[in-house]
């Protein structure tokens, strides 16, 4: 099986190198900006990489060349950071719709199933949060992949630039397979959690990256972890071991998976962001056999003031995930506790911490 995958250095690309590299039958052209997490793996015989834009003039050629000899093309390229969304939202909507709908053009061209990295941003805010009736209702705000309405707010809010960009490839992938027969599995991750996820800030990088990393550079360099708008958001945490177990079920089963939307989650492991903040605070307590750590200050703050004008925010992703357990014969298995304690050793060992 040969197999072109964009983003091949990226969180999720780099597990799934790991993973496909384990077996013999898979031979990788893998594309990237850069090679940080997966240059152990550059001298691999079933692995090809190339460094670059896959969309600048001269790359593209190449992309066209090399996607004549694959059987499929994984995309998982995208600019995903929610404090760009509203700062940035010109980039985000360039580099999650305009730039990325030519490989779709490719494959449709060319007759390649594409599997693409979504998100579970596009379903927006559930209908609950709309109606008030304090999720009473699961239909107003259980996520299924082909049912569920996808509710964005007004245009000034500019937090939704990624979700529409990227329903816009959705729509945009879909109307290829309707009009020129693409085959297509499109993957809604539900906030997938795990080494090498962000970066830490203060420590790897500036910025403001998603909540574990924040939580984990509060938690690093003595500042408090800032709960956004009081924490009250809620977020299914999944492994990214979980995640990677269903991205290979869908590359080795073409015959139920091809042409499917599917919501890769683990409905056991919802938190409010005030409970995430406070199980890692408890995680490092215990690491650390310091139970002053359970009193590590967590304090509220204004979305306006955290992430500037225009964020509004998902307030719920409770996923319907039973499509993918049926046709994938996979269930999620690694609990958030787990999720956390791994992730947290691994960087606090990195950085020479534990
Ligand atoms: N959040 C928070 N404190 C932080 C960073 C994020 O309370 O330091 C909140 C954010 O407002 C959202 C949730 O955590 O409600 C998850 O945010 P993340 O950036 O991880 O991405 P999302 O799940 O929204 O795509």
């Amino acid at each position: 099986m040969i197999i072109l995958l964009l983003g091949c250095s990226g969180f999720i690309g780099s597990h799934l190198l790991t993973r496909l590299l384990k077996k013999d039958n898979y031979r990788i052209f893998g594309w990237d900006l850069e090679s940080k997490k997966i240059d152990h793996f550059l001298p691999s015989k079933n692995f090809y990489f190339t460094q670059a834009d896959v969309l600048a003039k001269d790359s593209f050629e190449s992309l066209k060349k090399q996607i004549t000899d694959v059987d499929m093309v994984i995309n998982l390229a995208a600019i995903c950071n929610p404090a760009m969304y509203n700062t940035r939202p010109l980039d985000v909507i360039k580099s999650n719709f305009l730039d990325v709908h030519q490989i779709v053009d490719l494959c449709a061209t060319h007759g390649k199933w594409l599997i693409h990295a979504s998100t579970s941003e596009i379903y927006g805010r559930t209908l609950s949060s709309y109606y008030n009736d304090n999720y009473a209702d699961k239909s107003l705000y259980i996520l299924k992949e082909d049912q569920t309405p996808l509710v964005m707010g007004p245009i000034r809010n500019q937090r939704w630039s990624y979700a529409c960009a990227k329903q816009l490839l959705e729509r945009y992938i879909y109307a290829h397979h309707y009009e020129n027969s693409l085959d297509f599995t499109i993957i809604r991750p539900l906030n997938f959690f795990g080494p090498e996820m962000d970066y830490i800030p203060g420590i790897e990088g500036d910025g403001t990256p998603r909540v574990l990393a924040c939580f984990l550079g509060a938690l690093l360099n003595n500042e408090p972890m800032y709960l956004v708008d009081g924490g009250r958001a809620r977020r299914t945490i999944t492994s990214i071991h979980d995640a990677i177990d269903a991205i290979e079920k869908i590359i080795e089963r073409p015959g139920v998976s091809k042409n499917k939307i599917y919501n890769i989650g683990n409905v056991n492991n919802e938190v409010s962001m005030k409970e995430l903040a406070e199980k890692m605070r408890s995680i490092f307590a215990k690491l650390y056999d310091n139970a002053d750590y359970l009193n590590h200050p967590i304090e509220e703050m204004d979305s306006k003031i955290f992430y500037g004008e225009g964020y509004e925010d998902c307030d719920r992703r409770m996923p319907d995930i039973s499509l993918a357990m049926n046709d994938l014969d996979w269930s999620p298995k690694i609990l958030i506790n787990d999720i956390l304690e791994e992730t947290i050793r691994y960087y606090l060992k990195k950085h020479n911490k534990l």
